[in-house]
């Protein structure tokens, strides 16, 4: 426990490492004002072969992702200039990156799942930068393999809707949608096996992982996201079921 605060590494290196050409081509944003955190999880960004950026206030974080374009951003709650919800928003508006946001109070975490801000995770501090760095490469493992059951199986239609798991595009009508990860990786979980009713749990473990501790009701969140996009009604669905007392699955009903 406490890596937070007995790493001891310098955390310039990974502040300064811009110039240097990443393994995996993969952006990292670090966005937390407590200056001592954000060098430490900007070095385990670094080690991990990330391209690392960190700021320290919510306006030079909207301003940065703007110019950097990161695949994942870990956006501290409290935050002077803008708070982490409003970065969180905007940020949303230009960018599908997987969004961490950390929290001070856990308590918090409900409140903004009930808010809807669009992050993709939250950890409350105090946190293990490894359970930090787990998760975001569980995520970032994703797109990365697709396994051979999605390259047999190819694209899957529903109606007007096509979900292609090896180039992680969706289509509806014909368009290509704007999707976060966590919104694809949600309805490619369901639309791999389109007659199964999944709890939220089990879409938690195909999302976020087994590991992943907090309040589920997160899933019917990026359910929400996900229904705005496509269009989609929860009383009369056209793609993604509630099953009630379960969870979700694809289908047109109630
Ligand atoms: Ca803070």
């Amino acid at each position: 426990m406490g890596d937070e605060v007995s790493d001891g590494r310098d955390g310039s290196q990974a502040a300064g490492a811009a110039g240097v050409r990443p393994r995996s081509g993969l952006r990292a944003l670090v966005v937390e004002d407590e200056t001592k955190l954000a060098e430490l999880l900007g070095s385990y960004l670094a080690r991990d072969g990330f391209d690392v950026a960190v700021v320290h206030d919510g306006l030079e974080a909207v301003a940065t992702a703007r110019a950097v374009d990161p695949d994942v951003v870990v956006l501290d709650l409290g935050l002077p200039g803008l708070d982490g919800v409003e970065v969180c928003r905007q940020l949303r508006t230009f960018s599908d990156a997987y969004v961490v946001m950390l929290t001070a109070r856990s308590e918090e975490v409900d409140t903004l799942i009930g808010l809807s801000v669009g992050a993709d995770d939250y950890m409350t501090k105090p946190f293990s930068p490894r359970v930090l760095m787990a998760r975001v490469q569980a995520m970032m493992r994703r797109p990365r393999q697709p396994d051979e059951a999605d390259a047999l199986e190819g694209a899957r239609t529903f109606g007007a809707l096509v979900i292609d798991p090896l180039g992680r595009d969706v289509w509806l009508d014909g368009e290509l949608l704007s999707l976060t990860r966590t919104e694809f990786d949600l309805l490619a979980a369901l639309a791999e096996r389109p007659r199964m009713a999944f709890s939220r749990r089990q879409l938690i473990d195909a999302v976020w992982g087994p590991t992943w501790v907090g309040d589920e009701h997160l899933v019917d969140v990026h359910i929400g996201h996900l229904r705005r996009k496509l269009d989609d009604d929860a009383t009369h669905a056209r793609f993604i079921r509630t099953v009630r007392g379960v969870g979700y699955r694809m289908g047109t009903g109630q």
